[in-house]
């Protein structure tokens, strides 16, 4: 198989690579010619070993039903297995329901010894937020253990992209990412669609489903454990980690968090990155208004992307976070050239 055989798949790949590496780690143009040879090689390789197991991440309990695996890290490594982001599981009466599954199988098999810590209970479905692989490549362990039935649930567009190239995109990232600690992964695509706005009942927990159009990405799933009042948002809002915003939009994002809100009321928002809490929404939308409403300012002011950059940097919004939010260094300059081309659009 041949993965990067087009140039939308070419553009795919280096767009995503840079969302996480940054420019320090870019590869020149020959890396990216080279990179077919030796993703071959490495798939061969593949089918024989497997990355190390994922060591155990103690659970920690949110809310009556609800606990997470936390992922320390925004970024993956080698020494982190690619352990980026949280997986989330929903103890109710008929079994165990997961919200997002991880970056990896190996990180799947952990989250599975973790949830058999908590409950004897079987794992009876899965969700998957969006289309970014830290969320559900781990789905290959959840059908290993517990059956290619299982049901894996998402929105179309989210089925749509991992079924499709992004799918083997995501798989070959991350195993480069983490020099292979992820190898031996497979793409197991969500095989149940699921939309806006249904309920869904699993023993004595109800779980209600949001989406309001492009945020993070073109469709960004939000899971509400209405009788625990815990909503988890994948990556529409995050805690202390930028968010990449390469396939999202910064207005869309906004009107996104507003109809949540009213939607859901008062909630422990639980993010794919970084730890819940009752306040993300106004916090990350304040970071957020801080890098957009200085570059819808600068295209009517007629102010160029570089001015729009200096107004970012010297919002109290922005400049307050940026010592402490993981990815500001590397990822501040093209989130807000992407604000200034969306402002563009927005302003005519
Ligand atoms: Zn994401």
């Amino acid at each position: 198989m041949t993965i990067f055989s087009n140039s939308r798949t070419l553009q795919a790949h280096d767009r995503a690579r840079r969302g996480f590496l940054g420019t320090g780690l870019a590869l020149g143009t020959a890396g990216l010619i080279m990179w077919p040879e030796a993703r071959l090689l490495a798939q061969q390789v593949g089918d024989f070993i497997e990355g190390a197991p994922m060591p155990d991440i103690a659970p920690i309990q949110l809310s009556k039903h609800v606990w997470t695996i936390f992922a320390a890290d925004g970024f993956p490594t080698q020494e982190n297995h690619g352990m980026m982001s949280n997986v989330t599981f929903v103890v109710t009466s008929a079994g165990v329901v997961v919200l997002d599954s991880g970056s990896s199988v190996q990180i799947g098999r952990m989250a599975i010894r973790m949830i058999k810590k908590v409950t004897p209970l079987p794992v009876i479905a899965v969700f998957n937020t969006h289309v970014h692989g830290d969320h559900w490549l781990g789905n290959h362990a959840f059908a290993e253990a517990y059956g290619e039935q299982l049901p894996i649930h998402a929105l179309a567009g989210t089925m749509k992209e991992i079924q499709g190239y992004e799918g083997s995109l995501w798989r070959s990232l991350m195993e480069r990412w983490t020099n292979q600690a992820t190898a031996g992964t497979k793409v197991v695509p969500p095989n149940t669609e699921v939309k806006h706005g249904q309920t869904m009942q699993f023993g004595d927990i109800t779980l209600k489903l949001h989406f309001y159009g492009k945020a993070h990405t073109s469709a960004d799933l939000c899971v509400q454990v209405v009788q625990d009042k815990v909503t988890a948002v994948g990556d529409i809002a995050m805690a202390n980690r930028i968010a990449n915003i390469d396939d999202g939009s910064y207005p869309g994002t906004f009107k996104y968090f507003k109809e949540l809100a009213v939607a859901a009321g008062d909630q422990l928002w639980l993010p794919g990155h970084g730890e819940a809490r009752h306040d993300l929404l106004e916090t990350y939308g304040k970071f957020l208004a801080g890098i957009w409403e200085p570059c819808l300012q600068a295209i009517k002011d007629g102010k160029s992307e570089a001015q729009a950059k200096v107004m970012v940097l010297a919002d109290p919004r922005v400049a307050s976070r940026a010592t402490t939010m993981q990815g500001f260094d590397s990822n501040i300059g093209k989130y807000t050239s992407l604000a200034y081309l969306e402002a563009e659009k927005e302003a005519f």
